[in-house]
């Protein structure tokens, strides 16, 4: 008999545990999912370390996750058995508060998020809300895919409010932090015109190596100027101190995007860093538009994730890795 295996966060600031128990059966309207590959993201490492308040506990933490569809609940239309589906970060919205009516479900009051306040993907099986499944087609690998899931969706959210209102040919763009979204999001932006420059830690040689890789015109330290004023900038090193270099760095009118759930404290600056019409701002969740849109974008802009596999049980190390920046890409556990 097929067992659930998961690891799980019982207390923050814990490592997670291996437990095994009964696969789930879905409820109306919810899909069970045979994990295949789930990313390990950031954002796992803000609830497992405690960064994020009011998880459900215990939890299994993952919220990009790749599957087969293994059972089917009451009232799901769309889905067939086999299918590979893809499960975000979003895993349900209320429909009815002012968020979700405008079409900004993103901000909805009441949502679910997928490996914090409902079961993830780091497990064998997972049960999702079927209305928040995204098909995904047979072409690609799916541990390559996983990083899509949240990475791929954040940078594209960011992508979108940081070019807003612009033509993306010749836009100059900054990428704060080259992890996992970033490299994602340059060979996007690249494929779409935009001049991408990479501005990692200082010294990082590697990933600023990788970046130029990827279709970044220049790579260099946070604290360095780029060749050129940027248009915008995305930040998605989770560092406070990043907000008023990246403001420097932007021209007149240029937007500041913070590409993550959470940042260490921004620092105390000059107005005269946020005059002439810069701006500041935050993008939270996804949309499930956003999620179509990219997944669609995603192939046709021939994304390649770099990643690195764990085995499930490893979910420990992987964190790990990511905490102290031993990862180039993506971290993925393989079930
Ligand atoms: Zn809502
Ligand atoms: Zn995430």
């Amino acid at each position: 008999m097929t067992m659930l295996r998961a690891m799980v966060l019982e207390r923050p600031g814990t490592p997670l545990r291996p437990r095994e128990g009964a696969v789930p059966v879905p409820g109306t309207g919810e899909l069970m999912i045979a994990v295949t590959a789930c990313g390990v993201c950031r954002t796992d490492l803000h609830v497992v370390d405690g960064d994020l308040p009011h998880p459900k506990l215990p939890i299994v933490p993952g919220h990009e996750i790749v599957g087969r569809v293994a059972a089917i609940g009451p009232d799901v239309t769309g889905f067939s058995i086999g299918k590979r589906v893809g499960v975000p970060w979003l895993g349900a919205t209320c429909g009815v508060c002012s968020y979700c009516r405008e079409g900004r479900e993103n901000l909805c009051d009441a949502p679910l998020f997928t490996g914090y306040t409902r079961d993830g993907g780091f497990a064998s099986h997972t049960i999702a809300d079927a209305r928040y499944c995204f098909p995904l087609g047979e072409t690609g690998d799916d541990a390559e895919i996983a990083p899509w899931l949240c990475a791929g969706l954040i940078g594209w959210r960011s992508y979108r409010m940081a070019t807003a209102g612009a033509a993306t040919q010749g836009f100059a763009l900054g990428l704060y932090g080259f992890g996992a979204a970033a490299h994602i999001l340059a060979q996007v932006a690249a494929w779409q015109g935009c001049r991408v420059h990479a501005l990692t830690r200082a010294g990082d040689a590697a990933a600023q190596e990788f970046a130029r890789s990827l279709g970044a015109i220049w790579a260099g330290a946070s604290e360095e100027t780029p060749p050129e004023p940027l248009d915008a900038a995305i930040i998605f090193a989770p560092v406070g101190a990043l907000v008023p270099l990246a403001l420097k760095a932007v021209k007149k009118g240029g937007r500041v995007v913070c590409g993550g759930i959470h940042m260490s404290n921004i620092p105390s600056f000059p107005y005269a860093l946020l005059w002439e019409e810069r701006q500041v701002m935050s993008v939270a969740n996804l949309t499930r538009e956003d999620a179509r849109d990219f997944l669609a974008i995603a192939p046709q802009a021939s994304v390649h994730c770099t990643v690195a596999r764990y085995p499930l049980a490893a979910a420990n190390e992987a964190l790990a890795d990511l905490r102290d920046g031993r990862l180039q890409g993506a971290a993925v556990l393989i079930p």
